[in-house]
């Protein structure tokens, strides 16, 4: 019997990570369609003026599963290296390293914080009856961290009040949810209490995108197509049990039509219910008024190019206080360790935004006079002015969990489970804040539900309440 053949929609990590195992293990043809001109979808990297460029900071975090890691490792030989954390916290006027060092604590941070940290510890605090994400953190951390760092910070990443985000986002999305784990993260930085990579991140040579660019180049060495430049814009579901799906993807003026009897998508979930076409008629109503009732937060990346070797030591920086409007500013350079090109650097500056909102289509120079006062207001001004600057813009960076957000999830989730040997997940497809070793976790899961006899829906429902455990790590 022929090989089943299998359409992945999106070419970041989760779907990569399916083509390549597809097809190393033989389960599978796979087409590949990816809107952008290259791979990695935000986990990507690209090329500018001779500096390689992530989409905001990404490291490759040592939680990844080791059966993953090895398969990363083997895909990139000696350029997956072991990197230290170098990053540091604007908190309160004053710079604090990050991850957090107990010293540092201690000697940095002024002492009307430190005490209220230590009177939070002890105090008894009531637990509201309407939980939000910002009821479970006051619980939990108690004010003096939430005020000064949590609360800032999220309003800034999602657009929205603490007290107006669901309590799933502090219950699943935040590592240190309680005082205990925060705690017990700050003191695992005592020499001899470290275990091996705490502090560590693996990263690749040439920018983070070269962990997609090897999965993407192993798929296709092993047959797969990758079809890059292509924006699927209708989705024909079978007609009956034998048929096929069949794609329509669009480049410019050009159409491509592929058929496949699985399609697996990666794209946004409310973008597929906008695209399908099933039974000869729409989408049912309420999961096009689903679509409406999920949110994902955007993201504006402004990259300076800087007349100097390296701007700061530190890998990055983080701005949880409200007067900064942009959340992190990362050196690239920094990351890899590496010192091309030389006399010049680059530094990427994380805005998150909305279409909806006036950061969104400021100009690059607007863009360049916002963050060059963000800069100087944090005591690291930038000396002379850029001698370039690039901007990118990512519309679907983070899933915003609006409470009850789960409900119009769920009418979406359902309605895509019962489309015939059609498969939603990674970031986009299942709505969740996850780290690229989680999408690609997804990815292998994938892959091991297709068997001989089809896709194993059961054991997909028993390896979906597995990535309900995932924590994003930052
Ligand atoms: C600012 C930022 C920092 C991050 N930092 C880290 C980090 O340090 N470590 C870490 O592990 N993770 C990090 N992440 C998360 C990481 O980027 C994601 O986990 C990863 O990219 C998810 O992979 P994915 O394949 O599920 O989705 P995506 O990477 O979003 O890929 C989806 C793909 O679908 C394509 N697509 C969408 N619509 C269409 C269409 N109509 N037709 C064809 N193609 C389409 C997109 O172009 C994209 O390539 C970060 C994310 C952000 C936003």
């Amino acid at each position: 019997m022929a090989d089943p053949r299998v359409i992945v929609l999106g070419a970041g990590p989760a779907g990569l990570g399916a083509a390549w195992r597809l097809r190393a293990l033989g389960k599978a043809e796979v087409t590949v369609l990816e809107r952008g001109p290259t791979v990695g979808g935000n986990a990507g990297s690209f090329t500018w003026r001779d500096h390689r460029l992530d989409y905001g900071s990404h490291r490759l975090h040592p939680a990844t599963a080791p059966g993953i890691l090895s398969d990363i490792q083997t895909l990139l030989g000696d350029d997956l290296r072991i990197r230290p954390r170098h990053g540091r916290i604007r908190l309160r006027g004053r710079w604090i390293h990050f991850p957090l060092h107990p010293l540092d604590l201690l000697l940095r941070l002024d002492k009307g914080f430190a005490i209220g940290v230590l009177r939070d510890r002890f105090r008894k605090r009531r637990v509201s009856a309407q939980e939000s994400f910002a009821s479970v953190l006051a619980a939990n951390l108690g004010p003096t961290i939430c005020d000064n760092f949590y609360f800032p910070y999220a309003r800034k990443i999602w657009g929205t009040a603490p007290e107006a985000l669901s309590a799933i986002q502090a219950h699943r999305r935040v590592a240190a949810g309680s005082f205990g784990k925060l705690l017990a993260k700050v003191f695992r930085a005592l020499p001899g209490a470290r275990p091996p990579m705490t502090g560590r991140f693996y990263y690749p040579a040439d920018g983070f995108g070269q962990i997609a660019e090897a999965y993407a180049a192993a798929a296709v060495e092993q047959g797969a197509q990758i079809h890059q430049g292509w924006t699927v814009t209708a989705l024909r579901a079978p007609q009956d049990e034998g048929a096929p799906w069949s794609v329509t993807a669009e480049r410019g003026s050009e159409q491509m039509d592929c058929v496949g009897d699985h399609l697996w998508s990666t794209i946004p979930i409310p973008i597929v219910a906008k695209l399908v076409q099933h039974g000869g008629g729409t989408v049912p109503f309420e999961v096009l008024e689903a679509t409406r009732q999920i949110r994902y937060r955007s993201m504006v990346l402004v990259y300076l190019e800087l007349a100097q070797d390296q701007f700061t030591e530190f890998d990055a920086h983080y701005f949880p206080g409200a007067s900064i409007r942009i959340t992190r500013l990362s050196e690239p350079k920094n990351y890899a360790g590496r010192n091309v090109p030389s006399g010049r650097t680059v530094l990427c500056a994380e805005l998150p935004s909305s279409p909806e909102e006036e950061t969104w289509s400021l100009s690059d120079a607007d863009l360049t006079e916002l963050v060059s006062d963000d800069l100087a207001k944090s005591g690291i001004p930038i000396s002379a002015a850029p001698v370039g600057v690039t901007v990118r813009r990512l519309e679907h960076a983070y899933p915003i969990y609006d409470p009850g957000y789960e409900v119009p999830f769920q009418i979406l989730d359902r309605w895509a489970a019962s489309l015939p040997r059609f498969l939603t997940y990674g970031r986009q497809g299942l709505f969740a804040h996850d780290n690229t070793h989680h999408a690609l976790a997804m990815a292998y899961a994938a892959v091991d539900c297709l068997t001989s006899a089809g896709f194993d829906s059961a054991r997909w429902t028993t390896y979906r309440q597995e990535f309900e455990t995932h924590v994003v790590e930052d």
